[in-house]
């Protein structure tokens, strides 16, 4: 089933994100975390393509793992970087054959200056591509509460997003941010434009001082500065276990505020960490959310 049509038929929902590991020896370890956390019942997992410099096709191997071995309905990401018909073509074909039927169609991690001239340079140009010849396809878009890095307006940059919903966008999935008012408030203002489709807030667990430090530099979105000096509080006070409790504290109150504020469901960036979301899964669900 199409990952619309199963928002719109669930409950408040969470999914999960994984990213493929570069290094095929650590597989082993990643498909038991990743076999742990559908265990949780996800109503989609979400699988990067190309993040980090991982290949397109340990993309498609996960999402055929995940899909056909564990039974959870995968939305596979797709960026314009390198992008081309027929490597699009390619990429969605492969996908219908193991029963994939969505993508979230992105710009993509460092676009090269040569996919200036190529026709898929936006994401609102796979957008449309995909939704003329793959009807039968589900599209998910990206959209940052915070605006875009690149972009010098969040004016600007909701109303590029706005082409990509009348473009054929299905959904959305956002980018982390650490403070709900964002998430509303963007949500507010992509739906003020007209176009209304179900807005999925991504939320990170903080799990390490490391891997935050590492995201936050990597995806340009900001933090509070009294969230982070409460992480490094709690790193010198306690060292990583001291961080993991912070970050569960945090993200459990996070997710509860989204869910109780209307939020759809989360999709939950994963970090191909187990322990942390099956405790916040666990926790929500003991608390009324998610059953
Ligand atoms: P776009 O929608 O193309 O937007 C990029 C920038 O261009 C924005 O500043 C926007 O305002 C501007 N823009 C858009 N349209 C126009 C226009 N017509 N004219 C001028 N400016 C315009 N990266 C990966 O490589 N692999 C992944 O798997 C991956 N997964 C992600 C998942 C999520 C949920 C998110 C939020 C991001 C992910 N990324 C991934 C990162 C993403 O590729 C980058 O943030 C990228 O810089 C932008 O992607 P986008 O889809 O928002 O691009």
């Amino acid at each position: 089933m199409q990952v619309a049509k199963s928002i719109s038929e669930s409950g408040q929902f969470f999914s999960f994100e994984f990213f493929p590991p570069k290094d095929k020896a650590t597989w082993p370890v990643f498909m038991e975390k990743a076999q742990r956390l559908t265990d949780l019942n996800p109503l989609f997992a979400s699988v990067t393509y190309g993040a980090g410099g991982t290949s397109h096709e340990n993309s498609l191997e996960v999402c055929s793992a995940i899909k056909k071995d564990m039974g959870v309905n995968i939305l596979a990401h797709l960026t314009c970087a390198g992008a081309s018909e027929n490597s699009i073509d390619d990429f969605v074909g492969q996908l219908s054959q193991i029963g994939v039927t969505d993508i979230l169609a992105l710009g993509g991690d460092g676009l090269a200056e040569s996919n200036v001239k190529s026709r898929f340079f936006h994401a609102v140009d796979l957008v449309e591509y995909v939704d003329e010849k793959f009807s039968e396809v589900g599209i998910g878009v990206a959209g940052y509460p915070g605006g875009h890095p690149d972009c010098p307006s969040i004016v600007r940059d909701i109303k590029f997003h706005n082409d990509k919903l009348a473009g054929g966008a299905d959904f959305t999935i956002t980018q982390l941010f650490f403070d709900n008012r964002q998430f509303f408030d963007y949500t507010q203002r992509v739906a003020a434009l007209g176009v209304e489709r179900p807005v999925i807030p991504g939320v990170l667990p903080i799990q390490s001082l490391a891997s935050l430090r590492r995201i936050m530099s990597l995806c340009g979105a900001a933090i509070p500065g009294d969230l982070y000096c409460g992480v490094e509080k709690a790193f010198k006070d306690g060292g990583d276990a001291a961080v993991m409790d912070f970050g569960f504290e945090f993200a459990r109150k996070q997710i509860a505020g989204l869910l109780d504020g209307g939020a759809p469901g989360v999709h939950i960036y994963t970090l191909n960490r187990a322990a942390m979301c099956e405790k916040l899964i666990a926790t929500l669900k003991a608390d009324g959310y998610f059953n």
